[in-house]
């Protein structure tokens, strides 16, 4: 290690993805089901918001918390999805940029976060470079909400439940008799539940449950960027209710020590996205989750997930670990990722389906073949 660098960027190893990368880096036209965001351009009128924002001189920093004009948008929607009154709500880089302040906002060295597994890894890399541990729960085999090991998980040093639903990787989305349960854990040992929402709109089964309902110490984050397909524009939002301010307070002093304010622009374009129907676009998701589930059900074991763009399959039984069935895969020109880069294990592998259905059709045909051997 470089005499100059610090502890920190030890501890944090993202050989796992980059390797994915990098073979499909040297493919020519791969079946990508590796991809992680939507494959749809944000809609034309909210793309004209922004540029007309542009045009206008609206580039400067903007308050802290966000411009004033889209909280007032915002608020209303946090009221209707947690039942709050008046809600905190600040605009953030991204949801990784919530995830951030929420983290240095909360986490002393030697503090417990409990994570069911298997995770977005941000939350895993995030914890540790604060010097805190993430303690993973595992909910193989079906990625429900495993409620009684979380019950079991908590000690003195447990400070956050992180919840995920819609999740990455599994597409599972949780019963509200389980957050229900989870929201009652945390009640009882006064813990703060962090719940990551940001594929709150692709659910495919029913409404999306805000976690926020059920539990006035929860940080929701929610993004925009799955959403609208403008991962690029760095957007999200923290909220909280009132019994959470100084958590918000203590976000926005690092906010303004850091990111300083979400991109100010593209900010200015959010009344129009969320008031752009996206409802085909979802429909569009779900059909490629069906195509997907019905084409791999038979060779592999996977659980139909109800949200986000993801499946989290089990690599075939002749295979001794998920990267070796990956590196099988992507031989064959089919990029996907293994589980041990959102897991304690590496017995199963991702697959993302915000790709064209010839490309899933193709992607099928050579999973099952690679499955049966
Ligand atoms: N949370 C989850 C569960 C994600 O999958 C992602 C992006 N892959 C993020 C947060 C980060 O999102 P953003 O681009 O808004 O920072």
């Amino acid at each position: 290690m470089e005499h100059y660098l610090a502890d920190r960027t030890q501890l944090v190893d993202a050989s796992g993805i980059r390797k994915v990368f990098a073979l499909g880096a040297t493919l020519k036209d791969p079946v990508n089901l590796s991809i992680g965001q939507p494959d749809f351009d944000v809609p034309q009128p909210v793309k004209e918001a922004a540029a007309q924002a542009i045009r206008n001189g609206q580039n400067r920093y903007s308050q802290t918390m966000g411009e004033a004009s889209v909280l007032e948008q915002l608020r209303p929607r946090v009221e209707a999805d947690t039942g709050w009154d008046r809600p905190q709500v600040m605009l953030t880089s991204g949801v990784s940029g919530g995830l951030l302040l929420a983290f240095m906002a909360m986490i002393n060295p030697g503090d417990e976060v409990i994570v069911p597994d298997p995770y977005f890894v941000m939350y895993k890399h995030l914890v540790r470079m604060l010097g805190g541990t993430c303690v993973f729960v595992d909910s193989y085999p079906d990625f429900k909400l495993p409620v009684e090991k979380i019950a079991a998980a908590v000690t003195d040093k447990t400070k956050i439940i992180v919840l995920n639903s819609p999740s990455n990787p599994t597409g599972e989305i949780y019963s509200e008799q389980e957050i229900k349960a989870v929201a009652e854990i945390a009640r009882q040992h006064d813990l703060i539940l962090l719940s990551d929402e940001i594929y709150e709109m692709f659910c495919y089964e029913g409404e999306h449950l805000c976690v926020g309902r059920y539990y006035d110490k929860t940080m929701v984050l929610k993004g925009f960027g799955k959403s609208f397909g403008m991962t690029g524009w760095r957007l999200g939002y923290a909220a909280c209710s009132e019994r959470l301010k100084p958590l918000m307070e203590a976000m926005l002093m690092i906010q303004q020590y850091t990111f300083v304010c979400a991109p100010t622009p593209f900010q200015h374009a959010l009344p129009t996205a969320m008031n752009h129907d996206m409802s085909d676009y979802v429909q569009v998701y779900r059909e490629k989750r069906d195509l997907l589930y019905d084409g791999l059900k038979d060779a592999f074991t996977l659980h139909k997930p109800g949200g986000a763009f993801y499946m989290f399959a089990r690599t075939p039984q002749r295979y001794a670990c998920a990267t070796d069935f990956v590196k099988e895969a992507i031989s064959n020109n089919v990029l996907i990722i293994p589980g041990n880069v959102f897991s304690e294990r590496d017995s199963h592998f991702r697959l993302c389906y915000t790709t064209s259905e010839a490309k899933i059709r193709q992607g099928v045909e050579i999973l099952c073949r690679l499955a049966i051997g």
